[in-house]
């Protein structure tokens, strides 16, 4: 194996690039990236990134320093790879082991990581007016902030972790915020009722308008936004739309190739989709044995950091069969959500223990069986159950 084509130049291609150097593979790596940026952290982007002063100096690859704000990866700039940035891969030719960029020289490979990431469901028919963003990478989160100088009444589309977390971010900047969800409550599909119900309590207190139980059905303006209509007929004026209306994974350029694709890129417990072809991170659909088999596809930091190791380590055939604990972390109001294993609607939730100092924390269970806890504040708790999830699990 002498030439490496990493497909998606972000967290888990870059993390699958690191580990592959790290085992003292010395050929070719090339990263193809539909992003002008070499990796960065995402994660901020919700959070921090938004609360900075906007003045941008547009650089090419300027996530380093930007605005100090900590985007950057670490171990970019000795990484001996090739940068193909800028242009997406459009298609994959499995036998001629070639994976093509649209009209530019397709990139030959013997090995190949497929981590091109999950894109940004937007609002039909919305597309049109100025004022309605969606937030998954660098650029939109730089337009997201600019558009905030001019002190916007927003609205923002989509009650998940990243809808929860801009409005949270933006009540601190004392913008007015409207936070609209089809659940009964916030987060109700990845933590369930009772979480989604304290998560609805932080936000109210913050001073989010919170429309549960409703979807935005339309937009309108002229040349940009100025209502956003809800199911229920409600028009809410507004200055900018934030539509948080959760990803899709990125597998059309995959359409055809061969692959099993259903939801994602569906890989072994090795992370390979076929022979020398791993997939990772947010893309990648893998058997999970802490749900007994089942597909799962995780959209979280650290499941990309130790699927692009795994599949490295696939790639070079040193791979054990591996089952990680997924986790996540998101920031509310100075609360750290913080969780191990599997959470939502799915399974069983056991409030455990509920401070009235906000701290929590959930349990969440399968036919009996803990599969899954979630917290704000109780770490070492968290520790503990991450260690015995492992344990049984792994
Ligand atoms: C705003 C925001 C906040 C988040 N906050 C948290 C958090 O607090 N905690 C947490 O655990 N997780 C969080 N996440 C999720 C976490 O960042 C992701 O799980 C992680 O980035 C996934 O890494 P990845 O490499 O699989 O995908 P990505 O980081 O999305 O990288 C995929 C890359 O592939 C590129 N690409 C797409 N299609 C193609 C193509 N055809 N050819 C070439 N390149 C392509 C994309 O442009 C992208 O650069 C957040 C995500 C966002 C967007």
């Amino acid at each position: 194996m002498r030439r490496v084509a990493i497909a998606g130049a972000g967290l888990a291609g870059l993390t699958a690039a690191q580990e592959l150097r790290r085992l003292g593979y010395d050929g070719e790596i090339s990263m193809i990236g539909a992003e002008r940026h070499r990796p960065y952290r995402r994660p901020p982007l919700s959070k921090e990134y938004l609360l900075a002063n906007d003045n941008d100096n547009d650089n090419d690859n300027d996530n380093d320093s930007d605005n100090g704000v900590g985007v950057a990866l670490a171990g970019i700039d000795d990484l001996s790879v090739t940068w193909l940035l800028g242009h997406p891969a459009t298609g994959l030719d499995l036998v001629g082991r070639r994976l093509h960029r649209g009209a530019l020289p397709p990139v030959p490979f013997d090995a190949l990581v497929i981590a091109t990431g999950v894109r940004a469901r937007t609002l039909p028919g919305a597309g049109e007016l100025r004022g309605v963003v969606t937030l998954r990478g660098l650029d939109d989160a730089r337009a997201l902030r600019a558009a905030l100088t001019t002190r916007p009444r927003v609205v923002v589309a989509g009650a998940g972790f990243i809808g929860s977390e801009v409005a949270a971010t933006l009540r601190a900047l004392d913008l007015p915020v409207t936070l609209v969800g089809p659940g009964r409550v916030p987060l109700r599909r990845p933590l369930g009722d009772e979480v989604g119900a304290i998560v609805a309590g932080l936000h109210r207190a913050h001073g989010v308008d919170l429309r549960l139980g409703r979807r935005v059905a339309g937009v309108t303006g002229t040349g940009r936004v100025e209502r956003v209509h809800l199911d229920d007929g409600t028009a809410l004026p507004a200055d900018l739309l934030v539509v948080a209306l959760g990803a899709e994974p990125e597998t059309e350029w995959l359409r055809g190739c061969g692959l099993r694709l259903d939801r994602g890129v569906v890989v072994d417990r090795h992370g390979l989709a076929a022979p020398r072809v791993a997939a990772a991170g947010d893309v990648a659909r893998r058997p999970s044995a802490l749900l007994g088999g089942e597909l799962v596809r995780v959209e979280h930091y650290g499941n990309a950091l130790e699927q692009g190791a795994q599949a490295a380590r696939a790639l070079l055939g040193v791979a054990a069969p591996f089952d990680p604990v997924p986790s996540f972390w998101c920031h509310l109001y100075g609360h750290r959500l913080q969780s191990a294993g599997f959470t939502g609607t799915g399974y069983d939730l056991r409030l455990v223990t509920r401070e009235p100092d906000g701290r929590f924390l959930a349990e969440y269970h399968r036919d009996g069986r803990l599969v899954g806890v979630v917290t704000a504040g109780f770490v070492r708790r968290l520790t503990t159950y991450r260690q015995s999830l492992t344990k049984e699990y792994a």
